[in-house]
């Protein structure tokens, strides 16, 4: 899928896990940090230092598309969130960290639906759909208009769960 596609996948994973501003953020970002390992991917482009390297040690949909790679993500976001709290005194919360795990994941569940990845990495042996080019547009630009539409709704279901727009609305009803 392209970048705009797991962008919004991963804010609206991380809304649902995390249900404010910090979840979409965060789920937007992760959502598309496993395309670091293409250095020809807007995402690998603006990393080449990284993306090149990478993807010449291991290839394209292996290991930043796999449950391992999601895991260590998930793990780090926990320290640095454990860290974080703890210099700012502050509550701490894994809802960061499961954030970074759905959006993540939705990426993975995204790629394995217009080709073929190597979530079980380091086995090699990758699954999913695979598609012809042409295809592989058609498929994306349909789950970016669904993925659209389900964020007006998360947007109107939040901003009617507000309790200052309810009481607005629970007062014209
Ligand atoms: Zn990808």
């Amino acid at each position: 899928m392209l970048r705009r596609t797991h962008s919004l996948a991963g804010a609206i994973s991380g809304y649902v896990v995390c249900p404010n501003l910090a979840g979409i953020l965060i789920g937007s970002l992760a959502g598309v940090i496993a395309d670091v390992d293409e250095p020809k991917g807007s995402v690998g482009r603006s990393m080449l230092l990284i993306s090149y390297p990478l993807n010449r040690a291991v290839g394209h949909r292996t290991f930043t598309h796999s449950i391992l790679f999601s895991s260590l993500l998930f793990v780090f976001t926990l320290v640095i969130t454990a860290i974080a709290s703890s210099m700012l005194h502050t509550h701490f919360t894994f809802e960061f960290a499961w954030a970074v795990l759905a959006s993540t994941g939705s990426h993975i569940l995204l790629d394995m639906l217009t080709g073929r990845v190597a979530v079980f990495w380091p086995s090699k042996k990758k699954i999913g759909i695979k598609m012809p080019l042409s295809m592989y547009f058609i498929v994306d630009k349909a789950f970016f208009v669904c993925l659209a539409l389900s964020s007006i709704f998360v947007v109107f279901y939040h901003w009617r769960e507000n309790t200052i727009v309810s009481s607005l609305l629970a007062w014209l009803q």
